[in-house]
């Protein structure tokens, strides 16, 4: 749910280097499972970006994508048990929202029919510059 994402966002956001809310629906840091650039320090190629019902993460850098509930689980495990409670709460767990049996429909579907995301990426790439200066 984007409400309670969005809170949790906030709170592990002072963990994420370089950690900047690009607009009300993208958020963008240094992507913590690669470490982003070594050579850049500045550079910042992962990204929180909103779906229809939840956060993703994609880090531009590794290519690591997943939903906010399994980055939040892998940085954060007691902060990832509060989110699923306060989740429960809203009444969401399960039904309207992503849950790992959804995420593995989800992917069996979409994997034969549509592999990319609907996000705009090279939008946003080419508007921060990303696209132009590339690295290896
Ligand atoms: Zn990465």
């Amino acid at each position: 749910m984007i409400f309670v994402d969005s809170k949790y966002i906030g709170l592990i956001s002072s963990r994420l280097q370089l950690f900047k809310k690009v607009k009300p629906d993208l958020y963008n840091f240094r992507c913590p499972y690669c470490g982003d650039s070594k050579k850049h320090k500045n550079k910042k190629r992962g990204y929180f970006y909103k779906t229809k019902t939840d956060f993703n993460f994609k880090c531009h850098n590794c290519g690591v994508s997943k939903s906010f509930t399994y980055f939040l689980k892998d940085l954060d495990s007691q902060l990832y048990d509060q989110y699923v409670l306060e989740r429960y709460r809203e009444g969401l767990t399960g039904k309207a929202s992503v849950t790992p049996e959804q995420i593995s429909k989800n992917l069996s579907i979409n994997q034969s029919s549509r592999r990319r995301s609907v996000f705009p990426w090279h939008l946003l790439m080419i508007e921060q510059g990303i696209i132009l200066s590339e690295e290896s």
